[in-house]
């Protein structure tokens, strides 16, 4: 509708204001970074008295904010300044094992088993490799974070004519049916140290992958999610029909 479009330029109007604002603070950031370096190398040549001690502790703390806001930016520059996928035939599960492997040693610590079903003949996807890892890093992330005290992580995947749909189901915290359709709204988050832009990302790579996520969820009980990707064949005739 017109209301919806007029609603969605604004927001993007805002973002590129934010974007630009993001981007100008890299500079500052860059510079306050190496101040911190010079400080803690002369700091290292004096003696180890307790004044010097304090003030080193107090350099590594700046050092560890100025890594904090680093990330926020990145992160946030990468939600709203998407790039187009690079496509190329990716096999899905061997890409989800490169993040779940990279997440081992967290799954491990928190308890949570993960299993992995999927028929071997699972074809390959349209997809960009890099986009994918972040798209299944954002969802085992929220998965672990809703699993802190362990569960259990099962992923499947199928193939139909006309798709190919990998689910993820973990046995989490869940979310509430009201708040479900607000999880892919940019800044919502349920948590005190979250951003709110993963499942926003994530549908976003979904959408420009010509694929679709769905999410099903039940509090106390856990959470689904499904990513449905087109069959190469399909994404043809959906570019041609364009
Ligand atoms: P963040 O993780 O920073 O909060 P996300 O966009 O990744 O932001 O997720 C938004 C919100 O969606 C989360 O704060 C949480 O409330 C909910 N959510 C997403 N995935 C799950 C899940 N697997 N289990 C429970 N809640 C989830
Ligand atoms: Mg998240």
């Amino acid at each position: 509708t017109t209301e919806e479009r007029i609603a969605n330029e604004r927001i993007s109007s805002i973002f590129d204001l934010a974007a630009g604002v993001a981007h100008e603070l890299g500079n500052p950031l860059n510079s306050i970074n190496i101040h911190l370096q010079l400080m803690r190398r002369q700091l290292s040549r004096l003696g180890r008295e307790p004044a010097t001690e304090k003030i080193k502790s107090s350099l590594e703390a700046c050092t560890n904010e100025v890594q904090r806001l680093d990330g926020i930016i990145t992160h946030f520059l990468q939600a709203i300044r998407p790039q187009p996928p690079d496509l190329r035939e990716t096999d899905l599960i061997e890409t989800l094992y490169d993040v779940l492997n990279l997440q081992g040693p967290e799954l491990h610590n928190l308890n949570i088993h993960v299993d992995v079903e999927v028929r071997a003949d699972l074809p390959p996807v349209m997809a960009d490799p890099e986009q994918l890892k972040q798209v299944f890093f954002n969802i085992t992330k929220n998965a672990m974070e809703a699993m802190d005290a362990g569960g259990d992580l099962k992923i499947t995947a199928h193939a139909d004519d006309d798709y190919v749909t990998l689910i993820f189901a973990d046995t989490g915290v869940g979310i509430s049916q009201q708040d479900l359709p607000r999880v892919f709204q940019p800044y919502y988050t349920s948590k005190s140290g979250g951003h709110g832009l993963g499942m926003m990302v994530v549908q976003r790579i979904m959408r420009d992958h010509g694929g679709q996520i769905g999410i099903d969820s039940k509090p106390g009980t856990g959470t689904v999610i499904s990513l449905r990707f087109p069959q190469r064949h399909r994404r043809m005739r959906m570019l041609e029909s364009r």
